[in-house]
């Protein structure tokens, strides 16, 4: 079964783009060129990988199908969480004490390693660390907020409980439970940066090209050999950076993650009195529900928020009617909202929720499956491949190594995830009507 994930191949029109910088224009490949380390895909993890390697001496050679960034990379929500999406006690019974330690460590440090990114190649991606806030839409999601909260600040982060007062006042909105706050997070114009990350790649040395889809790929005696329509790569080593966008390059690769279409929208620019309402310390948020949707107001006024629509098949409008109404009743002073732009992307969702890095054959390694969850990560996991391009065992991954497990129902995936995300989206409303139900008199 082929689940179809071809785009628009033009970059969309996102609440990124008027901040996002210049294309970057590069010319496709042409003819035939050797190099140490080839990488398909030229999102955020293809770019930080080229960017690694090629300071480490590599001769590096990207290949991006569409434009740099054009899929998942620039149009993701741009949040910046300190961790993987598992608590850290599911990450240690998942690597070990010591693998799994190393990985939270990781987790925890990538947002600072995007940052010391952005600072020493000054790239101009409106990067920003006032934390993340996460709300609670239940008592248990509340517990688990209270849990989340006591492991962090019982280790010395800067994590703060809110109760529903305090929440209200860093949220403008009196409608969740509660939340907590980690100070370790933050948020990006992800456009912006990912592009940033291909010119400093290129700075360092590598060379990338734009509308080259690498069509095959195999072993040619001691190199690997990348056709594309105008020219051939011969690489020792090659890089599968195509996360959700994977295609058939490689036999069962695509069959180990499940393509999933996710919606933001852009409002136009909210009034100056409404706007310093809504999120007032700069922090992007999410809740506790079961189908997530982030919300940040951006520099230039503009509410981005996420909302639902057909998971898979062929690029449709979403109705934007739901996610507005739900807004509208999280936060009353909004009055009437339009929204300027909308778009989706692809995620890569598997059965664990968790990134996967692979060596499908020597020489050979593929990352992907961010499940939602990869701006600060594929950066940090990018950078993994390039260090091992420069003479790290793999062993020493911040992500241990797996093999690649194709997904046991994936050919009845497609029914499967829709009838699951109805079922999520059932939970979340009855528990929604609840919570409003709870909310103090005098929001109503
Ligand atoms: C709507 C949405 C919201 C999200 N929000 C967040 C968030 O707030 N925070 C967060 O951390 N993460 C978020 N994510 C996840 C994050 O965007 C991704 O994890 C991250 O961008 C993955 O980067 P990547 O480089 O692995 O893949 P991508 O950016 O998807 O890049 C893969 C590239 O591979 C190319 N490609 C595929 N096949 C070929 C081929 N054969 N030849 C050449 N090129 C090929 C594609 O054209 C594509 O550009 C979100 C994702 C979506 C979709």
């Amino acid at each position: 079964m082929y689940l179809p994930i071809q785009d628009d191949p033009t970059p969309p029109q996102t609440a990124y783009v008027s901040r996002g910088g210049e294309p970057l224009k590069l010319a496709p490949l042409a003819g035939t060129v050797q190099c140490d380390i080839a990488i398909v895909g030229g999102g955020i993890g293809g770019c930080s990988a080229a960017l690694h390697a090629a300071e480490g001496g590599a001769r590096v050679v990207v290949l991006e199908a569409n434009q740099i960034g054009w899929g998942a990379s620039s149009r993701n929500a741009g949040h910046l969480p300190p961790a993987t999406k598992h608590d850290p006690d599911e990450v240690i019974a998942r690597y070990g004490a010591v693998a799994g330690q190393r990985l939270i460590d990781a987790a925890e440090q990538a947002p600072v390693v995007v940052g010391e990114l952005v600072a020493r190649h000054g790239i101009d991606c409106e990067y920003s660390v006032p934390g993340i806030i996460m709300a609670a839409h239940t008592d248990a999601a509340m517990r688990n907020t209270e849990k989340r909260v006591d492991y962090w600040s019982k280790r010395g982060r800067p994590v703060e409980l809110l109760d529903r007062k305090k929440a209200g006042e860093m949220i403008g909105s009196d409608y969740y439970l509660g939340a907590w706050i980690d100070r370790r997070g933050g948020r990006i114009n992800p456009l912006a940066y990912v592009r940033g990350l291909a010119r400093a790649a290129i700075k360092a040395g590598a060379t990338l090209h734009e509308n080259t889809r690498v069509a095959k790929l195999e072993r040619d005696g001691a190199k690997w050999k990348l056709t594309t329509p105008n020219g051939v790569v011969l690489a020792d080593k090659v890089f599968l950076c195509t996360n959700a966008y994977t295609d058939d390059l490689w036999p069962g690769l695509k069959q180990t993650i499940v393509p999933i279409r996710v919606y933001q929208f852009g409002s136009r620019p909210l009034r100056d009195n409404v706007r310093k309402t809504i999120l007032p310390g700069g922090q992007p948020m999410t809740d506790s529900r079961r189908l997530l949707s982030g919300i940040r107001v951006h520099s230039d006024g503009r509410l981005q928020f996420g909302g639902h629509g057909p998971a898979f098949g062929p690029l449709s409008k979403p109705s934007a009617g739901a996610a507005i109404s739900r807004l509208q009743r999280l936060f009353p002073q909004l009055g009437d909202i339009e929204t300027d732009f909308w778009w989706s992307g692809f995620m890569a969702m598997n059965g664990d929720n968790s990134w996967h890095i692979h060596e499908l054959a020597p020489g050979l390694l593929a990352m992907l499956g961010c499940n939602g969850r990869g701006v600060a990560l594929a950066t940090i996991y990018g950078r993994e491949l390039a260090r091992h391009a420069n003479g790290a065992p793999t062993a020493d991954f911040v992500l241990p190594k797996s093999p690649p497990k194709r997904i046991f129902l994936y050919p009845v995936a497609k029914p499967l995830v829709t009838a699951l995300i109805k079922y999520y989206a059932l939970r979340d409303a009855i528990e929604v009507r609840h919570l409003e139900r709870s909310r103090p008199a005098t929001a109503a």
